[in-house]
């Protein structure tokens, strides 16, 4: 089983032609209700790909709670230790979308109530996982406990470190594998990638958009290169490649067939609107590597 510990969001998203300016009303076409959140996304790629999912996590008691944890229920994952947190809401990311511009609203509410104590509560669920996958859309700390854990007891962990605001120097040595995007990378550790990389082998993988993905074995620098698609939205792309290589990684695949795999399996997700829609099955991926 693969545990994630990371955000649950509902994804209010609005359609307009006209983005509205300061103090103006304007019209909109439609208005789309997704779940979403970085945590919720990575474990419906983990969950679409066979492999036996948990989520922990926390929502509010309200009604976007419930749909939420119906939504995640019915992709397969097991959802008995998110918590349910009284008087605040579950997160919510309001989203205006006009033509190719967008504006977004994120608000935590639970998720950042998804405290330390909390997760001691669970310390025997987190430590059954054959691999923890974490963001940071939860807080710092809960991600610092949860890495901790999971290195007193050998547990190997990905660290997706978005939004990279959140991140912490510690979290470096704790993680197992860390996976920014490219502008994540340059901002956390320097302009010079290459050298980077050559500090942390074997644990840095950078996700480098429609270029693939890369990482540093200790020896040489190893590129994984994209895969030529129409991208329709790449929305969710970076939740795809986190999960698929967790699922990977489990399996014993070293870490270049795991990010040749994620690579596969994101560039599937690109292909489809919309963060969840596109996430492939685990033939679909297979498919697509030939
Ligand atoms: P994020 O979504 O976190 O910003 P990236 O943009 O680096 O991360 O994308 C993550 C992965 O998704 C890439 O490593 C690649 O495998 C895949 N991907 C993203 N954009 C494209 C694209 N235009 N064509 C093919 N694959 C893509």
């Amino acid at each position: 089983m693969i545990t994630v510990v990371g955000s649950i969001n509902i994804d209010l998203v609005v359609q307009t032609d006209h983005m509205p300016e300061q103090g103006e009303t304007t019209l909109g076409n439609s208005l789309s209700i997704f779940t979403g959140g970085k945590g919720a996304n990575q474990a419906v790629s983990i969950s679409r790909l066979g492999k036996e999912t948990q989520i922990i996590g926390a929502c509010g008691t309200d009604e976007y709670g419930k749909i939420a944890l119906s939504s995640l229920k019915k992709e397969n994952i097991k959802t008995d230790h998110v918590f349910l947190v009284p008087d605040v809401s579950t997160g919510v990311a309001s989203i205006i979308v006009s033509n190719s511009d967008n504006r977004i609203i994120v608000v935590p509410g639970a998720n950042y109530l998804l405290t330390p104590e909390k997760i001691s509560s669970v310390k025997d669920e987190i430590v059954k996982s054959e691999m923890v996958v974490l963001q940071l859309e939860i807080p710092p700390e809960t991600v610092q406990a949860v890495l901790e854990i999971c290195n007193e007891y050998h547990i190997p962990t990905i660290l997706n470190p978005a939004p990279m605001d959140k991140f912490r120097k510690e979290f470096i040595d704790l993680a197992t594998y860390i996976t920014p995007n490219e502008m994540e990378c340059i901002s956390l550790f320097g302009e010079n990638m290459e050298e980077t990389l050559e500090q942390y082998p074997n644990k840095l993988v950078v996700t480098l958009g429609d270029q693939g993905a890369r990482y540093y074995d200790g020896e040489k620098h190893v590129y994984i290169n994209s895969y030529p698609v129409k991208a329709v939205d790449t929305t969710g792309a970076g939740d795809t490649f986190n999960g698929s290589f967790a699922v990977a990684l489990t399996e014993g695949k070293t870490i270049e067939e795991a990010a040749r795999f994620a690579n596969a399996s994101a560039s599937l997700s690109v292909e489809k609107k919309g963060a969840q829609t596109g996430m492939p099955s685990y033939e679909m991926v297979l498919n697509r590597l030939g």
